[in-house]
């Protein structure tokens, strides 16, 4: 079991990431535009505008999928059941939540 000081820990990590997400996703969001035909680009061509909102797009979906899990974790801080693997019902590596507090599931559960 985690002490209610090494959740506090992992609250503060998983709140400065969730910020930190939050305004990465803000700062991709014009590149997630889709890319007018007419627009004037200066050197860049179309197709690298296209590819730029490729990746931008991709990065966005990393992102999203981060935040769900910062929020999941944060939320199940909330109701007292975090460090707990919601599988398997036993404790999580507080090796593991140093790396990724967000993680959803313990080494074995995830992978499986
Ligand atoms: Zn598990």
């Amino acid at each position: 079991m985690l002490s209610e000081h090494e959740i506090q820990q992992y609250k503060t990590i998983l709140l400065a990431r969730q910020k930190e997400v939050n305004q990465q996703i803000e700062a991709i969001a014009s590149w997630c535009e889709p890319v007018a035909p007419d627009q004037a680009l200066g050197r860049l061509t179309r197709t690298d505008a296209m590819q730029d909102q490729q990746m931008a797009l991709y990065q966005r979906q990393q992102l999203l999928r981060q935040q769900t899990r910062l929020k999941t974790a944060l939320k199940r801080i909330d109701v007292g059941t975090y460090g707990i693997c919601p599988n398997c019902k036993q404790d999580m590596d507080t090796r593991r939540l140093d790396v990724a507090p967000e993680a959803p599931l313990c080494v074995s559960c995830q992978g499986k």
